[in-house]
């Protein structure tokens, strides 16, 4: 069996042929050159209009990187041709392997971009001998096309949150599809304003922005004021996870004081080693947590009355009614404005000025299937970890698609990865 026949089982082209393979350097054996020739009488096609033209002249051989055979890299050798279009002008081909002035046929790229999913893209490189730099492109490509067809037809949950990266404050604003059928990134934006928000939603457009019943987020001011905006029907959740985000921040922060208070007081160090203890949820402490907390919670410490306050809170979430909920919420912000902790004082004020958003996450619980929430949450963590290392944004928007994105792959004849 030759190659050539190999090839044209997996991917033919009716307008081009495929000649004997052959050694690019038959002393070094590195390299396989495959060379291609159009079919007698076939007509190029111009790359400007897609139609068919008369010829003009034809260009150097060029090579492009096919997928390596047994650890040997492939290239298909073809001289393209320029066409004297009556619509462009004189506008190079358009051949079936290739678009562009890429060096890697379309077939390469996907490949790349399929191991990228896998591995990391500095493996790939590695693996398959070729530079980071392409595979960056292939997976870009990747996300373009998969961008470009997707569908966005009904999506009635989303998630918005913005995740640091890079050192500074720099934030990106993700938004996830968080249907129980479908569970995506979205959308990926720089920054984190209304400003980016906004853009999000430009996206989406008016019609899918109007089908939208539920939109979890975090109490950052400008996603707020944008969903009021753009999405009004929607339901609008404040989900536990950042409420109680808020509340360990705050805690920490009481926690700081003290201990430096302590400190400057001459006393004796009881704060020492206790964050930890102090922000984990229970089912998380190790036994050795477990030990210095008991033996902390016996001192009238404010860092002691804070943790249990959010101890208290806990119970909110068990609610299933929305009413009581609410009663369970008003009665804890008024003993926590009474416990004279300025930290957590703020978090009660903060849960006071948004009691209805609040109260959103019981009216979802019940219209929403369980889990939905919490699970936005776990992937933002995930997606959260992997932009903090990107240099800039261009690649970090790229990886984020490719993977959490779940993007359509288009129709090929062989799966190559
Ligand atoms: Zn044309």
């Amino acid at each position: 069996m030759q190659l050539k026949t190999i090839l044209n089982s997996l991917e033919r082209h009716k307008s081009f042929v495929y000649q004997e393979a052959r050694w690019a350097d038959p002393q070094t054996k590195t390299a396989i050159e495959i060379p291609i020739q159009p079919r007698a009488n076939s007509r190029a096609i111009c790359s400007g209009c897609g139609q068919a033209a008369p010829g003009y002249d034809r260009l150097a051989e060029r090579r492009f990187e096919y997928v390596p055979l047994w650890q040997i890299a492939v290239y298909f050798v073809y001289a393209l041709r320029r066409v004297n279009c009556p619509r462009c002008g004189v506008r190079v081909e358009q051949v079936p392997w290739c678009d562009g002035k890429h060096q890697l046929t379309t077939t390469y790229r996907w490949f790349l971009a399929g191991w990228a999913r896998r591995l990391s893209w500095k493996e790939v490189a590695e693996a398959f001998g070729t530079t980071w730099q392409n595979v960056f492109r292939s997976v870009k490509h990747a996300v373009l096309w998969g961008l470009a067809h997707r569908d966005l037809s009904g999506i009635a949950s989303i998630g918005v949150d913005e995740v640091q990266w890079q050192r500074g404050h720099k934030y990106l604003t993700l938004v996830y599809q968080i249907d129980s059928g479908s569970k995506r990134l979205l959308w990926i934006g720089k920054d984190r304003t209304s400003k980016t928000f906004l853009r999000f939603f430009r996206m989406l457009g008016k019609e899918r922005s109007g089908k939208l019943k539920f939109i979890c987020s975090d109490m950052w001011k400008s996603y707020l004021k944008v969903i009021a905006k753009k999405a009004s029907q929607a339901i609008h959740i404040l989900d536990r996870f950042h409420i109680m985000q808020k509340m360990n921040k705050a805690i920490d922060e009481v926690r700081a004081g003290e201990a430096r208070q302590m400190k400057a007081d001459g006393l004796e160090p009881l704060l020492k080693h206790s964050r930890w203890c102090l922000l984990k949820r229970p089912e998380n402490r190790t036994d050795k947590q477990s030990v210095k907390l008991a033996d902390l919670l016996r001192y009238n410490l404010r860092t002691v009355r804070a943790f249990l306050l959010k101890e208290d809170f806990q119970l909110f979430w068990t609610y299933t009614s929305p009413h009581w909920a609410g009663l369970f919420m008003d009665a804890w912000c008024r003993r926590t404005m009474r416990s004279r902790i300025e930290p957590m004082k703020k978090v009660a004020r903060m849960l006071r000025n948004h009691r209805e958003l609040l109260l959103n996450w019981f009216r979802a619980k019940k219209q929403i299937s369980g889990g939905i929430v919490e699970g936005f949450n776990n992937k933002a963590n995930v997606t959260t970890r992997k932009a903090y290392g990107f240099r800039t944004f261009r690649a970090a928007e790229v990886a984020l698609y490719h993977t959490p994105g779940a993007l359509p792959d288009p129709p090929i004849a062989h799966r190559f990865w």
